[in-house]
């Protein structure tokens, strides 16, 4: 076996770099301690890392030799090793990691939006494992159209003629702008000119979709005679956006939809909708804020609505347009809906979400994102009183730790004035021992360090910096995650 420069010491099993004597790279592997990295990692790898790692030793060795430092002893095979185990399972951390969202936001966009229920969890699991007929007719055994595995319940659900989906609503919108306005004009209201977070604004959209945005009234005040006095042989659609990230209040007037599609109608365009979040059930027999429906859309006089579903809806991330059976069948043969379809993944996650809406009664039981929504501030409060002793007791004196009332949000645009009463833990840093014991500590930033351990933790623990405090909401800390909460608070004593 050949390692370079490094098989040169073959008697001493060391090499010579100066007085550096660093183990050999093929004694490292063939120790016997190196068995099992090389059964979980592959030699391949194995040996690359073991190459890197003691290299890196080396020149650490030698610049700190450069610096005048003392001496040092080289590691031995077993201190390698065990830098080497370290090393090699860094390398393979999936960088995509559970964490715990406390942000007190449950539909958080960056922590990946809504949780599924174990029936869409299951039903992927299986869609991994198996090959399905996603596009594929059992019964005459011809080839099929995988929208239809979602089509029927979609249309049960919300009243529309027919229903496609794509990979997200922004594509939604896209995909719906570039089908029925490419080189025309759609006239929206200025006061929806919606930019929802991650660069998805309605002009931009517009743009890329080949259409022209035909901006009709203020920014606070829209009229229907707007909207008239802009219709004309170019339109080819009129749309509204929900306000789904902001509210405009005050001297304000907007054009609902049972005035404006009469309009559309007179002026022969279709009307469409982009609902944002995709809300199916009335969210007051909850006890939640009212969001307009998908079906309220529809019966409105919408011709076309579109809406995700990963927010409100509580499914895998997708877009959804739903409406009128002409107009589906154009977009879908439109070729970008090739490039923006779902994979079957998405179609086994959000099947089974959908059928939940059978049983609307059921739901906050079932529905996880619904579950979370509709938790009592009770429940939480019950967690805090438990968890906050615990975390005083891992953080020390530097922090006081209180559990105290607070507002969650539902987030990802939906409802963003309505809050839901909460509770969870409010850690402050004690200023006045840290000061009194160290007058050095004064510049130091103890709430930004105790963000940054919380984030080390195994499963980081997320929450949000406010008003010289660190709140953590235990809404979104479900009962089954509790106990591992609990256990890795130990962790933080360090
Ligand atoms: C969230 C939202 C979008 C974007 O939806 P994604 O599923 O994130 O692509 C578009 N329009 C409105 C009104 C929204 O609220």
């Amino acid at each position: 076996m050949s390692n370079g420069t490094e098989n040169t010491g073959a008697e001493a099993g060391n090499v010579e770099a100066g007085a550096i004597r660093l183990p050999a790279v093929h004694l490292l592997l063939s120790d016997p301690a190196c068995a099992e990295l090389i059964a979980e990692y592959g030699r391949v790898q194995t040996l690359e890392t073991a190459r890197l790692l003691l290299a890196e030793l080396r020149s650490l060795m030698l610049a700190s030799r450069r610096d005048g430092a003392a001496m040092q002893a080289a590691p031995d095979i077993p201190a390698v090793l065990t830098q080497l185990r370290e090393r090699l399972r860094a390398n393979n951390r999936s960088p995509l990691r559970p964490v715990f969202n406390l942000t007190g936001t449950v539909l958080h966009t960056n922590l990946g939006r809504a949780l599924l229920p174990d029936a869409a969890v299951q039903a992927v699991t299986e869609a991994l494992r198996w090959p399905m007929n996603l596009e594929w007719d059992i019964e005459t055994g011809k080839r099929g159209d995988r929208d239809n595995l979602i089509e029927e319940l979609l249309l049960e659900l919300t009243g529309a003629e027919a229903a496609t989906i794509v990979n997200n609503n922004a594509a939604a919108v896209l995909l719906m702008l570039n089908t029925i306005a490419q080189g025309k004009e759609v006239i929206v209201s200025r006061g929806e000119l919606v930019e929802i977070g991650g660069a998805f604004r309605i002009p931009d959209i517009m743009t890329r979709a080949g259409a022209v945005l035909r901006e009709v009234g203020s920014t606070n005040r829209t009229h229907l005679k707007d909207y008239a006095e802009a219709a004309g042989p170019q339109t080819a659609l009129m749309m509204k956006v929900h306000c789904s990230n902001y509210a405009i209040t005050g001297f304000t007037k907007s054009v609902e939809l049972p005035e404006l599609a009469p309009l559309a109608k007179k002026a022969g365009v279709p009307l469409a909708v982009d609902l944002g979040s995709g809300t199916l059930v009335d969210l007051e027999q909850y006890g939640l804020p009212h969001e307009t429906t998908v079906r309220e859309t529809i019966a409105g006089g919408a011709d076309l609505v579109t809406f995700s579903g990963d927010k409100l809806l509580g499914g895998p991330q997708c877009g959804i347009i739903v409406g009128r059976a002409d107009l589906i069948a154009q977009i879908k043969k439109n070729p970008l809906k090739r490039a923006l379809r779902v994979g079957k993944l998405t179609l086994a996650a959000l099947e089974p979400v959908l059928a939940l809406y059978r049983a609307p009664d059921l739901l906050p039981e079932r529905l996880t994102t619904l579950r979370l929504l509709t938790r009592p501030a009770s429940a939480m409060h019950a967690l805090a009183q438990e968890i906050a002793p615990l975390m005083q007791a891992a953080l020390g004196a530097q922090y006081q730790v209180q559990s105290e009332a607070m507002m969650s949000q539902i987030g990802s645009g939906a409802l963003p004035v309505d809050q839901l009463p909460s509770y969870g833990l409010v850690i402050r840093a004690n200023v006045d021992k840290a000061a009194g014991k160290n007058a050095g500590q004064r510049t130091s930033n103890p709430l930004g360090a105790l963000e940054q351990r919380l984030r080390a933790l195994p499963v980081p623990v997320i929450g949000r910096v406010a008003q010289d405090a660190l709140w953590l909401d235990l809404r979104c800390l479900d009962e089954h995650q509790r106990q591992r909460f609990i256990d890795q608070l130990a962790l933080l004593r360090a």
